[in-house]
């Protein structure tokens, strides 16, 4: 890691040093597309190779440590990332486009995935036994061996804590390849929380989808934990399946919220525009499409919308601003298609808000709100990752939950009522990996809910130990007596 006229420049982290590569691409601010936020090594299949090869080493020592040993050093390694938080949210602000508080909410959550993954270590690996005249059995958790972590760049610390923490409490070590949009600032708080362990246990490679392949297909991986899109999530299965890896998949989401006939307008508006609209919608499990009970359709319409024309959209640095640009042109281009899309088609979409000084250059969109729409129209049915979405008239509970179960994704969703037995009820019926009832944006999240998603929205869980299950395969001995 090397600084060049105040330029952040960050190569591969194998063994604890961070080392040159032959070729870097710059990482452009999406809020200020003449700023060059950092510089990142691109790899090659040879870098993930010494870089697996680094972690298998480290393995062969670092499954042996006592688990209250790892929990300790994990806690020293939090700390390393807890300290990163004050000193690097901004960096990742320039890198990933998301506000200031957005940056440091990243960092603060994961180290909560940390600490709170090697509070659970105690009594994790005892072993389940019967011993009875025939036999003796010991059924113990073993580690599966290196893991390749592959994320994206919307929430880049927690989504990677996600699948460190899980791997470090149970003894396995790791090589991730964060994503080029977002690959710095995470560099440099993996780089600090590496020196806090032996050398080889967290190693780092840069690169693209090359690189992602070499990863995933490498034999000596022997577990992928993936955050990132339903589509990419099919060439990891295809390059993992090779050499037979488990994974774990955390992928993208249409979620649903359900507003019921008794619902609080302003109270749940308090809280659901924060689900909408944080990370300006570029978030897996934001409220993506919103079912209004007919008869209360033009008033929560309205309200809606006389809240999020007060928004402004800025430079994540900009205090003033609500929320910042699309990530990348990719995404920035897709988003403004389906706000083309939508506005020749027979629903009614309305651009709202205003855009600040700090949002001339750069990846902006205003938010969108798209009223009178079909449940069937494209802008509800796909992932549009962005400030745009659908408000859509219901007439019955059973057809709104049909409505909201008719999706190949199933992460979050949400209820949104003044009565707790009916959002229970309707939760129950929900096909997601979570239901949140009256809440649904990162306050939502407990560590002690496993969170994933169901049907092409991931296979696995993380968090807790559900997520610490999933990197460790169970050894049964039995001794015949
Ligand atoms: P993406 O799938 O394009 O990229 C994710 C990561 O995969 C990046 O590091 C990328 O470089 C890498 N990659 C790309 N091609 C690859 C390949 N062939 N083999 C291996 N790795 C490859 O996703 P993105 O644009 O970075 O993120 C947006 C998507 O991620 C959205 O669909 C969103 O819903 C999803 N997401 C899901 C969660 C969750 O927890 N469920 C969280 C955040 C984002």
């Amino acid at each position: 890691m090397t600084t060049m006229n105040d330029l952040l420049t960050v190569g591969h982290l194998i063994d604890n040093e961070l080392t040159d590569s032959d070729r870097y691409d710059d990482v452009v601010d999406p809020g200020r597309l003449s700023d060059v936020a950092a510089r990142v090594a691109v790899g090659t299949p040879d870098d993930v190779d010494r870089a697996v090869k680094a972690a298998h080493r480290a393995y062969l020592s670092w499954r042996n440590v006592d688990p209250a040993e790892r929990a300790r050093l994990m806690l020293a390694a939090a700390d390393a990332l807890a300290g990163s938080g004050s000193d690097l949210a901004a960096q990742l602000v320039r890198e990933h486009g998301g506000m200031l508080w957005e940056a440091q909410t990243d960092f603060g959550l994961g180290t909560g995935v940390m600490q709170h993954t090697a509070s659970l270590v105690d009594g994790f690996f005892d072993p389940v036994q019967f011993d009875d005249d025939e036999s003796f059995i010991s059924v113990e958790r073993v580690p599966r061996g290196v893991v390749g972590a592959v994320v994206p760049w919307n929430m880049p610390v927690v989504l990677t804590m996600m699948k460190l923490a899980p791997a470090l409490a149970t003894g396995n070590t790791i090589v991730i390849k964060p994503s080029p949009f977002a690959p710095a600032a995470l560099t440099v708080a993996l780089y600090r929380m590496a020196q806090t362990l032996p050398a080889g246990v967290i190693n780092v490679v840069h690169g693209n989808a090359d690189v992602g392949q070499a990863l995933t297909s490498h034999p000596l991986v022997r577990k992928i934990g993936f955050t990132g899109g339903t589509a990419t999530a099919g060439r990891v299965m295809a390059a993992a399946a090779g050499t037979i890896k488990n994974l774990t998949l955390e992928l993208g989401g249409n979620d649903p919220a359900i507003v019921l006939d008794d619902v609080d307008i302003d109270a749940a508006l308090d809280r659901m525009l924060k689900g909408v609209f944080t990370r300006s919608g570029q978030i897996c499990f934001a409220v993506k499409r919103i079912y209004i009970p007919r008869a209360l359709y033009g008033t929560f319409a309205d309200a809606f919308c006389e809240r999020v024309n007060q928004y402004s959209v800025g430079h994540g640095l900009d205090e003033s601003a609500s929320f910042g640009p699309m990530n990348n042109k990719t995404q920035y281009d897709s988003v403004n298609a389906l706000i083309e899309e939508t506005k020749n088609s027979s629903a009614k979409i309305v651009q709202l808000g205003r855009k600040l000084d700090s949002a001339s250059d750069g990846y902006y969109i205003l938010p969108h709100v798209v009223r009178d729409v079909e449940h069937s129209a494209p802008v509800s049915s796909c992932e549009q990752f962005g400030p745009v979405i659908p408000l859509i008239a219901y007439d019955d509970e059973n057809q709104v939950v049909e409505w909201a179960n008719d999706s190949e994704y199933g992460l979050g969703s949400s209820v949104w009522t003044t009565d707790p037995d009916r959002g229970l009820a309707i939760a129950r019926r929900i096909e997601a990996g979570s239901t949140f009832i009256n809440t649904h944006a990162f306050e939502s999240l407990d560590l002690r809910m496993p969170f994933g998603g169901v049907k092409q929205s991931g296979i696995g869980r993380e968090f807790g130990e559900a997520g610490m299950r999933e990197y460790v395969d169970e050894h049964s001995i039995r001794l015949l007596k």
